[in-house]
């Protein structure tokens, strides 16, 4: 069985996430879609609650799950048995990191392939970060969430929108 993890902050899930989610799905026998426990930047939803968006919105992906975890992708990626890591990307703003990221993987687990899937174009200016400052300012953000997440902003930030 072909598995490949899917990792990531996640906070919260959006159509470009699950786009590439779905894409990746037809590629490998089972995506394990990975919530970073402990992101390096601030974090509106816990893992908890992170994980369970996702939950909700992949339920009709049968190979997908999802599972959270700390410490190094890497070492989740060989718990899980996984052979290739998949990010999405964006543009040109994500390649140098994602390059980065791809370089220093292979460095600490060289039989792990990074598998990279380009946007698709509604989601190229679509980031987490983006999206909750606009529902926080009370942008209508329907189209680029599946309706659980928007309840779940319409929840933290209530009454904005
Ligand atoms: P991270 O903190 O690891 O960047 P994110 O949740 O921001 O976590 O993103 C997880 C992955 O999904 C990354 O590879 C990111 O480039 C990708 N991604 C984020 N938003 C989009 C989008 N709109 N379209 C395609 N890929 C995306």
């Amino acid at each position: 069985m072909r598995i490949a993890i899917y990792p990531g902050t996640f906070d919260p899930v959006t159509n470009g996430h699950l786009d590439i989610a779905t894409r990746a799905a037809r590629l490998f026998d089972k995506l394990i879609i990975g919530v970073y426990e402990n992101p390096n930047k601030p974090i509106l939803f816990s893992t908890a609650e992170r994980e369970e968006l996702i939950r909700k919105a992949i339920a009709e992906l049968p190979n997908v799950e999802v599972q959270s975890f700390g410490g190094l992708t890497v070492d989740f990626a060989k718990r899980v048995k996984a052979v290739a890591m998949v990010r999405g990307l964006r543009m040109s703003a994500d390649f140098e990191r994602e390059f980065d990221m791809a370089m220093m993987t292979k460095k600490l687990y060289p039989k792990l392939e990074f598998v990279c899937l380009m946007s698709r174009v509604e989601y190229q200016f679509l980031s987490s970060s983006l999206l909750k400052e606009a529902a926080s300012l009370g942008g209508d953000i329907h189209d680029l969430v599946p309706p659980n997440v928007v309840e779940a902003l319409r929840k933290k930030f209530k009454g904005k929108f």
